[in-house]
């Protein structure tokens, strides 16, 4: 792909599209779903016609505070530049830092940036993390680029965002096509920049330059965890509980795995090309994850095999999309035949498949909430980078299981109270605490 003519391109990624590294496009979007901010500005007005706040926030929270463009030139190995467009789209920082990924992918846009930057803010706030809402990025298929090319794309893109990045200002993560690596270079070049060394700026590093133990597996550690309490909350004991996951990468792996340690009985999970199926249930550890051996679930032996669509419709207890965007719709929605439904991907329920299941009162806990380990536990990267001191692993999963126990406590609450859908209970939540913190700091002048 030429780059100067590509026009487009913590989390939170709402993705209907392939991911730059798909075997194949990704064809589940029935339904043309909304875009990240219109679904982003539709949840926040929800919310807030539950809550007596004052329009005038809620109108502020529709737009971000400021989004960067910058244009990205490199040198490609064959000497030619190449030129790049990247976006830092800050949505609201009256908690904290604004905090959120940076992606590589070709429909990198503005908008999706606002969108799900809007989306970091409500997981911060729902988890009542001190830190605001931003997502980030460049236009550009990493597949196209050498290691050296991403390297220089993002030192480039580190410097043309430097003035409104830092780690009291914004703090990026890595997202769909970056990594720990990623991360590692937008530190160093940073620091470089600066004159010292300061790994605050930026989360989701590998440990060896501050990054935290325990990271890479906290987004799915936090949808085992919510789905557990869900499970209880249902009044049905783990070990009794049979579970479907869809998508087996780091997300779906990771919760898998930890159910299954916990008693839960998996009986599906599944990769883009696939799933297997037991009905006594897989021992997912020996089946090789996304990371290790990426689309390998079909090579696992199993009594069965399921189909991505067919997973999401077995009679289980619990179902956990934890693959991509959209693919609970108007259309399968009431074929779904699980209790319980674990968001583990970003936006995998479109709004009318949403408002089926409300209709069939097949609780849906919300991803904002479900996944928000990952946001989490960079929080505490970041905590452990100011007080240049590590935590242990066993600190940190013990702190987070903390966190999402008040968390999970505090949405159940309302939604206990307000006899609302978990989804708009996370929400009111999460918007109660910002609008409270624009009020108590008022508008500026
Ligand atoms: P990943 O790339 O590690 O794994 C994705 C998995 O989904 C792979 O097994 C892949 O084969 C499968 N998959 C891809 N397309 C599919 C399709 N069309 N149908 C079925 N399966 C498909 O990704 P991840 O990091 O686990 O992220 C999964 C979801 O969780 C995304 O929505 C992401 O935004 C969200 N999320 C990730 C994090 C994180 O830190 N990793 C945090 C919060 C939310």
């Amino acid at each position: 792909m030429g780059p100067t003519s590509t026009t487009a391109g913590d989390e939170p990624r709402a993705e209907t599209r392939s991911e730059p590294n798909d075997p194949e496009p990704n064809d589940s979007e029935p339904n043309e779903p909304e875009s990240a901010l219109e679904t982003a500005r539709r949840q926040l007005q929800h919310a807030a016609d539950h809550l007596d706040i004052d329009p005038n926030v809620v109108e502020r929270l529709k737009h971000p505070k400021r989004v960067h463009e910058v244009t990205v030139p490199i040198e490609r190995e064959d000497g030619d530049v190449a030129v790049y467009t990247g976006y830092r789209a800050q949505h609201d920082s009256v908690r904290g830092p604004y905090k959120g990924g940076l992606r590589y992918h070709p429909d990198v846009t503005r908008e999706e940036c606002v969108g799900l930057g809007m989306w970091m803010t409500w997981k911060c706030a729902v988890m009542d993390i001190p830190f605001g809402g931003a997502k980030g990025g460049i236009a550009v298929n990493p597949k196209d680029l050498t290691d050296e090319e991403t390297e220089r794309l993002t030192r480039r893109f580190t410097d043309e965002i430097r003035a409104v990045i830092g780690p009291t200002t914004d703090i990026p993560a890595p997202d769909m096509g970056t990594d720990p690596q990623t991360m590692a270079w937008l530190m160093d070049a940073y620091s470089m920049q600066e004159g010292e060394t300061i790994p605050g700026v930026v989360t989701g590093k590998p440990p060896v330059v501050g990054g935290s133990e325990g990271r890479d597996e906290a987004p799915g550690r936090s949808v085992a965890i919510v789905a557990r309490e869900a499970v209880d909350y249902y009044g049905k004991a783990i070990g009794e509980t049979s579970v479907a996951v869809q998508g087996f990468g780091s997300v779906g792996a990771n919760a898998a795995t930890l159910l299954d340690d916990w008693g839960a009985n998996v009986v599906a999970v599944s990769d883009v090309t696939g799933g297997v199926y037991d009905p006594d249930g897989l021992d997912t550890r020996a089946i090789p994850s996304h990371r290790e051996e990426p689309e390998a679930v079909m090579t696992h032996e199993a009594p069965g095999t399921v189909t991505n669509d067919a997973l999401l419709e077995l009679d289980v207890d619990v179902v956990i999309p934890a693959a991509i965007g959209n693919v609970l719709t108007a259309d399968n929605a009431d074929d779904v035949a699980a209790d319980i439904v674990i968001e583990g991907a970003n936006g995998p329920t479109t709004s009318a498949a949403s408002e089926v299941f409300a209709e069939r009162d097949v609780p849906v806990i919300p991803d904002i909430l479900a996944n928000a380990g990952g946001v989490t536990v960079s929080y505490f990267e970041w905590l452990q980078d100011i007080n240049r001191r590590a935590w242990s692993l066993d600190r940190v999963n013990d702190e987070l299981e903390t966190e999402m126990l008040d968390a999970w406590g505090d949405v159940r609450d309302e939604f206990e109270a307000r006899d609302v859908t978990w989804r708009d209970a996370a929400y009111i939540v999460a918007l109660s605490r910002i609008a409270e913190a624009h009020e108590a700091r008022g508008l500026w002048p």
